[in-house]
């Protein structure tokens, strides 16, 4: 076994963990395993915090344009390894060569953003009320930050936790998902080739209940910062509550792609296939939902059958293949159950596909047929319920009013999208829609790594990722008072003096 499967604890590659090892699987041919990982414990988190706490104390001291070297060979580094990297991750987790080519696409993005924050990190100079005082607010380090992130885009939010904890002067635990321990490794191991001192990033795979939960109760990780499900979030939020923790969350989505009837439909109808079934459907962004203008609706429900018919599923290193299988085998049975759940409610009907593709030369993944659902109404389960696989619900609505009310009757507020060709529509979407994100003739999914990302309602928790955004959660900010006045002066008090 190589270097490329193993741990990073204070600073050394370890094979096994506490808790023995994993596999990790491809979910596209199960005979395909990548390797054995170690399944860290409790010990290990203990381990990885004491010596991340101990090498932050010397980063913190480092230049922020010094520690951005680092970062920026990062990218260097990503950018020279990006095609055996997307490689690495299509075999990992399934998703399709030019889409894991993209996930490492958007770590070099982000390294170099986040690079050219080692000169910026901007905080503010202010005039005092008093005079011969100077005021400033600088940023300063949280200290060790735990990273826990999912299996949809295992280079990139990894990506876009630890550059800017990184380039902030933190120390790093990092977790990451057990389907995707793989590119994790890889990651890690540019990071220390970058420059990264080797005992300020250390990298524990182990399950969300061990490993995860050992960083949430460990009292010396001041920060959690964590994209996966509403559901684990919530667990996450608690904790961070009981330790008073600092907790940034980017949860799950139930996205729309509304389409009005002055829409460019050939545009809208590529949106909704690269929205609805991209990624096979398992991105926190994916366009789960359709809100179609009634006068539209049958034309564009039928296009869109007609060419989601034609998707070519398989493996996602086979350059014909347009969408890879999902995760996990549970993840193919939660899919079949809600296609269960939304056959039987109400009036819903099924139009395309909705079973699991278990024969010849699908039989050892876990694929899926692209899946449609046409009259669906708000309050069914299929509208509400992130699904996280290639399932589309189409909705109708009878003007733009009610398209944005269907579009916002949702627990969650990721991701949202309009076609319309109508400048006043568009403003008026872009101002009522309840969403972190909204696309303007753009699919639900796409956004670029210089603007905030994350959401409202059950997405988020007010915090943003990506953009100089992400730097309010990766830094404590520090206000800093100098009166070279040589005598007490007393603010709100001696200001008329
Ligand atoms: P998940 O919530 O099951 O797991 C996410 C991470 O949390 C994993 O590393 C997991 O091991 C860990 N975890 C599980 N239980 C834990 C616990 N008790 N304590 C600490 N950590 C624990 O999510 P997933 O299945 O890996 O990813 C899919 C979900 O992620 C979807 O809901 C999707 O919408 C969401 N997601 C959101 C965004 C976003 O930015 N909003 C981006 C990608 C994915
Ligand atoms: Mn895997």
């Amino acid at each position: 076994m190589t270097a490329n499967f193993q741990a990073l604890i204070g600073g050394k590659w370890i094979k096994k963990g506490s808790l023995g090892t994993f596999k990790n699987i491809n979910p596209a041919n199960t005979d395909d395993i990548i390797g054995e990982f170690p399944a860290c414990g409790k010990e290990e988190v203990v381990k990885a915090v004491a010596s991340a706490k101990e090498a932050q104390k010397k980063w913190a001291l480092v230049p922020a344009p010094k520690r951005a070297e680092i970062i920026k060979r990062a990218g260097d580094l990503l950018s020279e390894q990006k095609e055996e990297i997307a490689r690495l991750m299509t075999r990992e987790m399934g998703k399709i060569l030019i889409e894991t080519l993209g996930d490492v696409q958007e770590g070099i993005d982000t390294a170099y953003y986040m690079a050219g924050e080692g000169r910026r990190m901007f905080g503010d100079t202010v005039p005092c009320e008093l005079p011969n005082k100077f005021g400033m607010s600088i940023r300063q380090p949280v200290g060790v930050c735990g990273i826990i992130t999912p299996w949809n885009f295992p280079m990139a939010i990894p990506t876009w936790k630890i550059f800017p904890a990184l380039i902030c002067g933190n120390g790093i635990v990092f977790k990451p998902a057990t389907d995707t321990p793989a590119t994790a490794v890889r990651f890690v191991e540019i990071l220390l080739e970058a420059g990264a001192p080797h005992k300020l990033v250390n990298l524990v795979p182990g399950s969300g209940k061990v490993v995860g939960m050992a960083m949430l109760e460990h009292p010396d990780i001041r920060l959690i910062s964590f994209t996966g499900s509403t559901q684990i979030g919530r667990v996450i939020a608690q904790k961070c509550g009981e330790y008073l923790k600092r907790c940034s969350l980017e949860m799950g989505g139930k996205n729309a792609q509304i389409v009005m009837d002055d829409a460019d439909l050939d545009l809208a109808l590529e949106g909704a296939l690269w929205g609805a079934f991209g990624t096979t459907g398992q991105r926190c962004t994916a366009t789960s939902r359709l809100i179609l203008h009634k006068a539209i609706a049958e034309e564009f429900t039928r296009m869109l059958l007609e060419r989601a018919a034609e998707i070519h599923i398989g493996d996602g290193l086979e350059e014909k293949t347009e969408m890879g299988p999902l995760i996990n085998k549970a993840q193919q049975e939660t899919i079949a159950e809600y296609v269960r759940i939304g056959k039987e409610e109400d009036k819903a009907k099924l139009i395309l596909g909705g079973k699991a593709l278990t024969k010849g030369k699908y039989r050892k993944g876990f694929f899926f047929e692209p899946t449609i659902f046409t009259g669906v109404k708000r309050h069914m389960r299929i509208a509400r319920e992130e699904i996280f696989g290639p399932v589309l619900s189409i909705l109708e609505a009878e003007n733009l009013d009610d398209a944005i009310a269907t579009l916002n009757d949702t627990d969650y507020g990721l991701s949202s999208s309009i076609y319309t060709r109508n400048v006043n529509k568009a403003f008026k979407a872009i101002r009522d829609i309840e969403a972190g994100i909204t696309y303007i003739n753009v699919p639900t999914i796409g956004a670029e790594i210089q603007l905030p990302f994350g959401g409202v309602k059950n997405t988020g928790n007010g915090h943003r990722e990506s953009g100089h955004a992400v730097l309010d959660t990766f830094s404590e900010w520090k206000s800093v008072y100098i009166d070279y006045s040589g005598k007490l002066q007393r603010a709100q008090i001696d200001t008329d003096k």
